[in-house]
């Protein structure tokens, strides 16, 4: 059995045409189980109704056949998302009897509902002339069949493949991760470099060479991975099947033997490579069997890729002759640091999902962004679409109706951020006079904007990793403290709370690749950095001078889960203290804070306020960490919920705790940016926030819209709530019923 289902599935997936693949499934499906009758009916949403796609066995004149439902056993099964296995059909009270279809002659019914994430996608019906009860065995063969169904049916409509005929503009889904709209070209990122455009060059330096590819290989190998683990959920086999092959290939001593021995004749990595891949990729196209010719055209693939990999570090600066909507694999914020930010309208991101760094970057920048998009991109460039960044939808090619109420929208955006701009010079402040401090993230960018927010209290979280990984290896410290003294030099009379470099996650080190199962859960911030004093202590120095004659540094730490990590860290920081106090006696000891965005903190917060001078609370860790839930993963997206019940009990606890041992508190995480998070959270009583450049002026605007006493009021009623639906929908009906809709606009959809 198992290996006839095997077969059903790999058969059906290779088939490119999609009706054609559904034929064959039918029939292959009558063939297995020894039955005369196999039909798939696929879900219309827009017109609720069930609508036959393939069929054998039933006889039918037309061409459409639908099924409504709320009509017959089929849309039972649809209803109920439960299999019905039936010895004679019509003795059902749900039965009806559709003469079109020519189904008189069966009496048995085994139907069983098509379900991917929760959605029933469609029906699976076999039936049988004889009256009889179908097996247990027969019944979960065909449930296991319409689970992988499922499966390549969700993934052919993301693709965009249309099942039924109706001429509606196509729209693919994401994750919405940076609101707003854009209309324009979609661009696909496709600057893989090609293996045959590398010509002759010498190195250099060979040792360098040869650490250039080893991390090459190391990078490539660990992509392949990861490649292959996202296949494996998606039960692409052929596909997996290659990523094996190149791991293979990448892993054999000849290969790279043959490559480190190119090196050391004195040529340069990629030229290396180039000459290594040609020299097997020839040796495969002569050989005599067909299976291993053909192995020559996955050679060329690994070392395209590769080369990919050799050459990524450099991060290539993109330039368009226009604005674009750009589409890439996996979204980064070295690709959103280097591509200048007026020729990006939207950026589309395959992977990641909307609290992954590089997503955070976009609302940072400003720019519509939707990740965790499952389509062929190259499908998609070059055609206008419009990105929706507020529901994650993406429209190629849109009807005229469609592109017109999205310019209405665009209007409406213009018109609402012109009314935000009109207040974002007055302090933070509640309707009844309330002072909430606004302070600024930055940092994710390589962004000279900074200087430009006169308007915040100060900068609550400056985040210092991306010098580290826009480099190629570690920055010294004397660029450390230029650049960190360009952030302190431009608040000169505000508090900068600078936090020590949190890598490992999402953002891994170029020059230092990690191989790790669980990165979230792994190498990470201040894990890393009391591993490698060396690079912590010039990192806290380098903050140090940096902040001479300026005195107004804090350090914040991230990722802290004990005591003992914090007491590590503050011994190093004292260390730091003393070396630079030596030369710069006029260096000020800084304060010294903790991010509390690992659960544990939450019950260490008494022990914390007698070691620290303030806390800042990490809403995107401590969401992920609270529900367990991959802050990167679009296939769990839906559960990471930000308005969680767990996750404002938490902050309620946290802001309680900080209250009762005086210990000053702020929130840095993307809760306190968002328009729904902010309000809820001065709500709660926290009245420090620190947000995205591009929320200050919106999160002003609203806290003058409300008074405390509201918003405690909704805190409190927040507080009951078991669902964080329902938590989601009171907000949204405060801010419908305040005239605040289009600050949280949910989709056009
Ligand atoms: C957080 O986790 O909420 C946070 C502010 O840190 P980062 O997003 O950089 O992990
Ligand atoms: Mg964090």
């Amino acid at each position: 059995m198992l290996s006839q289902l095997r077969d059903i599935v790999e058969h059906v997936s290779k088939v490119e045409n999609v009706h054609a693949a559904l034929e064959i499934l039918v029939q292959q499906t009558c063939a297995a189980m020894h039955t005369e009758c196999c039909t798939i009916y696929l879900a219309n949403n827009d017109k609720q109704r069930l609508e036959l796609m393939a069929t054998q066995g039933l006889t039918f004149k037309g061409d459409t056949i639908h099924i409504s439902f709320n009509e017959g056993l089929v849309g039972l099964v649809k209803r109920t998302a439960e299999p019905i296995n039936l010895a004679e059909a019509a003795k059902h009270p749900a039965f009806k009897f559709f003469p079109q279809l020519g189904e008189g002659i069966y009496h048995s019914f085994l139907g069983t509902p098509i379900i991917h994430r929760k959605q029933v996608l469609g029906v699976l019906v076999i039936q049988q002339k004889t009256s009889r009860q179908f097996s247990e065995m027969e019944e979960s063969f065909l449930v296991t069949l319409a689970a992988q169904i499922a499966v390549l049916i969700a993934h052919a409509t993301a693709q965009g493949h249309g099942f039924f005929d109706d001429n509606k503009t196509a729209v693919i889904k994401g994750i919405g991760a940076s609101s707003g709209i854009a209309i324009g070209p979609i661009w696909w990122d496709n600057t893989q470099p090609d293996l045959n455009n590398v010509f002759p060059a010498s190195a250099l330096d060979i040792a360098r060479e040869h650490e250039t590819l080893s991390v090459a290989i190391e990078n490539a190998l660990a992509d392949f991975k990861r490649m292959r683990k996202k296949l494996d959920l998606e039960l692409n086999k052929d596909a997996l099947a290659i990523f094996d092959l190149f791991t293979h290939l990448l892993n054999d001593p000849m290969l790279r033997n043959d490559l480190k021995a190119q090196i050391q004749k004195g040529d340069k990595a990629d030229w290396a490579l180039r000459q290594v891949v040609e020299s097997y990729a020839n040796r495969f196209a002569r050989m005599s069997d067909v299976y291993m010719r053909e192995r020559a055209q996955d050679v060329k693939e690994l070392g395209q890729r590769l080369l990919f990999f050799l050459h990524h570090t450099e991060q290539p600066i993109h330039e368009f002759n226009e604005p674009v909507i750009l589409v890439v694999r996996e979204l980064t914020a070295s690709i959103l640091a280097s591509v200048p930010k007026e020729q990006l309208l939207a950026v589309v991101s395959l992977e990641g999902a909307a609290n992954s760094h590089a997503a955070i970057l976009s609302r940072a920048m400003g720019i519509p962004a939707v990740m965790g998009v499952n389509t062929n991109p190259e499908r998609l460039s070059g055609k206008i679409g419009i990105v929706d960044g507020y529901s994650g939808e993406i429209f190629p090619d849109p009807s005229s109706e469609l592109l017109l109420e999205y310019q209405e929208l665009v209007t409406e955006e213009t018109e609402l951020s012109r009314m935000v701009e009109q207040t974002v010079d007055l302090e933070g402040c509640t309707s009844d006079g309330r002072r909430i401090q606004i302070l600024l993230n930055a940092g994710l960018s390589a962004d000279t904007s900074i200087s430009l927010n006169r308007n915040v209290d100060g900068v609550g979280l400056y985040r210092t990793e991306i010098s580290f990984l826009l480099q190629q290896q570690f920055p010294s410290e004397e660029e450390q403290v230029h650049q960190y003294r360009s952030v302190l030099g431009a608040y000169p009379t505000k508090r900068v709370v600078m936090r020590t470099l949190d890598i490992g996650g999402d953002k891994p080190l170029p020059y230092l690749p990690i191989d790790e199962d669980n990165p979230f859960l792994g190498w990470r911030g201040i894990r890393f950095t009391l591993d490698h004093p060396d690079i912590f202590l010039i990192q806290l120095r380098a903050m140090l001078r940096a902040s001479e004659g300026l005195d107004n540094l804090s350090i914040l730490l991230p990722m802290v889960s004990s005591v003992q990590e914090l007491d590590g860290a503050t011994a190093l920081i004292e260390q730091a203290y003393q070396e630079v106090s030596t030369e710069h006696p006029k260096v000020k000891r800084p304060e010294i804070g903790v991010m509390i965005e690992v659960p544990s903190m939450l019950y260490l917060l008494p022990f914390m306020a007698q070691k620290v001078n303030f806390v800042s609370v990490g809403t995107n860790d401590l969401t992920q960490y609270l529900l367990a839930v991959d802050r990167n993963n679009a296939q769990v997206a839906d559960i990471y919920e930000t308005l969680h019940p767990s996750v404002l009990a938490a902050m309620k606890h946290i802001f309680e705790t900080c209250q009762s041992y005086h210990l000053p508190v702020c929130i840095c995480g993307e809760l306190a940016g968002d328009p729904i998070g902010a309000l809820l959270l001065v709500g709660l009583g926290y009245d420090t926030l620190s947000m995205n450049t591009s929320n200050v002026a919106k999160v002003k605007y609203l806290l003058r819209q409300t008074s405390q006493q509201e918003l405690k009021l909704l805190a409190d009623k927040a507080l009951m709530q078991p669902y964080g639906e329902t938590i989601y929908n009171q907000m949204r009906d405060y801010f419908e019923d305040k005239g605040l809709a289009g600050f949280i606009r949910a989709g056009k959809s």
